[in-house]
Parts: C-alpha cells; sequence; structure tokens
C-alpha cells in the first residue's frame, strides 16, 4: 500500500530500503505491507517521556543476512540527555546501523542499548520509538496533503501547532507559495517537493512529535547550499532540548557536537570534541578535517 511510504521508521524493512537506496550497490528490499494502524502506533509520540540518555555498551552486530560480516565491533558511547553526539566516517562503516539499533529495528548479537539507564529491549517498543523520530537523508512522504504530512506524529495537533512547526522548520514560506498552502498534495500523485522541502517538512513533523532522542542521518548531504542553509537552521531548533545523535558526512555541521565519535570499519577508532581530535597525531578525524575545510 501506499502509505507503507508513510512510516519515517516504523518498520525495519523500510528503513533499510532508504539506507540502501543511498547506496548504490546495496540490495533493494521489499516493502512490508503494514496496516496504517500499526504504521501508526509507532509513529505517534509516545505518551510516556522518556528523559533521552543513551549509552552503547560493547555492541557487535552482523545483519541476520550477513551474519559472517561483524558490522559492529564493541561499540561504546554514552550520549548525555541533551548532548550533540556527531558520527562521522567512511560510507558503509556502520553509522546508520548504529541508528537502526537504536530504533530497535535489529537485535544486537552482544552487548546493550541503554536508554535512561534501561536495556531498550525492555522497553515498550511504542513508547521507545514514540519518543524518537529520524530524519534521513532522503525523506519519503506518503500521500496525502502536506498537513496531514507534518502532522503523522500528532494526529490532534491543532492548527496553530502545525503552523508554528512549519515556521520553525523555515517550511512555512514554500508551503504557503502552492495555491492549495498546507491542502496541497504531495506524494506519487501530488507535486514533486525538492529534497531540501521534503526535509523540512520532516524537521516540522519531528518539531511536533517533541521527541527526546532525535537521530539525523546525513540530513543535509545531498542538498544544494541554499537549501542546505535553510534545513540547517531548522535542524539547529529542532535540536534544542533534545539529545541529537548526528551522522554527517560534512564536518562542518558537526564542530560544536559535545562528541565526536570517528568509526572506522565498524569500530570506534576516536573519541572526543573537535579541539581534542584535531590534536590527534595523523589521527582520520584531523586529516578528514584539514581536507574539507581546505576545500571549502
Ligand atoms: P554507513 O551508514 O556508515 O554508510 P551502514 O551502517 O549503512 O554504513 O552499513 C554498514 C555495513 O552493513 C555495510 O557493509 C552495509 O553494506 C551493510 N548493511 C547495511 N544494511 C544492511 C542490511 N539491511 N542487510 C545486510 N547488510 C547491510
Ligand atoms: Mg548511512
Amino acid at each position: 500500500s501506499t502509505f507503507v511510504g508513510a512510516s519515517f521508521g516504523g518498520i525495519a524493512e523500510l528503513y533499510a530500503q532508504i539506507q540502501k537506496a543511498i547506496g548504490a550497490t546495496e540490495r533493494v528490499f521489499e516493502l512490508l505491507d503494514e496496516s496504517p494502524e500499526k504504521i501508526n502506533s509507532v509513529q505517534n509520540a509516545a505518551t510516556q517521556k522518556i528523559k533521552g540518555d543513551v549509552t552503547f555498551k560493547n555492541v557487535e552486530f552482523s545483519y541476520p543476512s550477513r551474519k559472517e560480516i561483524k558490522v559492529l565491533k564493541d561499540v561504546n558511547f554514552t550520549a548525555k540527555f541533551g548532548q550533540k553526539i556527531a558520527i562521522v566516517g567512511p560510507s558503509g562503516t556502520g553509522k546508520s546501523t548504529i541508528a537502526s539499533l537504536l530504533l530497535r529495528f535489529y537485535n544486537v548479537d552482544s552487548g546493550e542499548i541503554l536508554v535512561d539507564g534501561k536495556n531498550i529491549y525492555n522497553f515498550d517498543l511504542e513508547q521507545l520509538r514514540g519518543n524518537m523520530s529520524i530524519v534521513p537523508q532522503d525523506v519519503i512522504l506518503f500521500g496525502g496533503t502536506i498537513k496531514e504530512n507534518i502532522a503523522y506524529g500528532k494526529p490532534d495537533a491543532s492548527e496553530a501547532e502545525i503552523l508554528l512547526a512549519a515556521k520553525q522548520a523555515n517550511a512555512y514560506n514554500f508551503i504557503e507559495s502552492f495555491p492549495e498552502k498546507f491542502e496541497t498534495l504531495v506524494g506519487e500523485r501530488g507535486i514533486k517537493l525538492s529534497g531540501g522541502q521534503r526535509q523540512r517538512i520532516a524537521i516540522a513533523r519531528a518539531l511536533l512529535k517533541n521527541p527526546s532522542i532525535l537521530i539525523l542521518d546525513e540530513a543535509t548531504s545531498s542538498l544544494d547550499s541554499e537549501s542546505e542553509k535553510l534545513v540547517q537552521e531548522a535542524l539547529e531548533i529542532l535540536m534544542e532540548g533534545r539529545t541529537s545523535i548526528i551522522i554527517a558526512h560534512r564536518l562542518s555541521t558537526i564542530r560544536s557536537a559535545d562528541q565526536i565519535l570517528v568509526l572506522d570499519n565498524g569500530t570506534i577508532s576516536e573519541q572526543g570534541t573537535h579541539q581534542e581530535l584535531i590534536t590527534l597525531e595523523n589521527g582520520i578525524y584531523k586529516n578528514l578535517s584539514n581536507l574539507q575545510f581546505s576545500n571549502s
């Protein structure tokens, strides 16, 4: 059903597929035909708020379909409530996998993932995901109006709340420029939005949902610079007051992170602030940083 596209993270396979769509050589997954009710149930904001401490403790993981390849090896980190944790590293190194595990799309093979000190497998799944939002690189909207897409995480949102979220997400102006405004149809049968516009809709949706934990998975990496500026501004607002896990290609967006993890072949090889990591002789981050900042 077309509604399956509405799940920003309701089902493992869809998320995996989105991720695979980004990497060219990857296999394509079948969409699960989940009922809208079921998808809604994991999409909606949770009634019970979590604080947002996140800990990975000795996490090891292989995908069920490729047991022979260890994707994550002994991954350890702690993000305290309200912190910004950035994950950088080459493509295929396991960054998105960390996000998938936190969203509980897969089970870890060993080790633990804790949220507020409690193993995520001991949470009610709706409560866990109801407290999380993800803004991926490629946002898929479902067939419906812009308003429905924004209100998705909070179906009882008022008109005023929807407008405010759209404004904070830098989406209001482009929405208002369409003849049907918030009633504009998007998705397969509707108008085609640019990548940056879709992302700002997803940001508005996340603002309404008001999650304790936010995951940005290369959220600005495929945008032109004008669009990137608008999305980046909106993301800064979205990150306020919650724990943010920022997976980034471009280092400029993560300089101010409380902690940067450099993931290399499934292992955290460097960990610290920007200031700390640029002092590491022959450090991966230092080299990446030199490369990127000398080019921009
Ligand atoms: P990154 O986000 O750093 O680019 P990923 O976490 O997407 O890396 O992928 C890490 C490794 O796991 C890659 O080798 C990738 O091919 C593999 N992988 C990712 N998703 C799946 C999946 N659903 N099934 C099997 N292998 C996967
Ligand atoms: Mg990725």
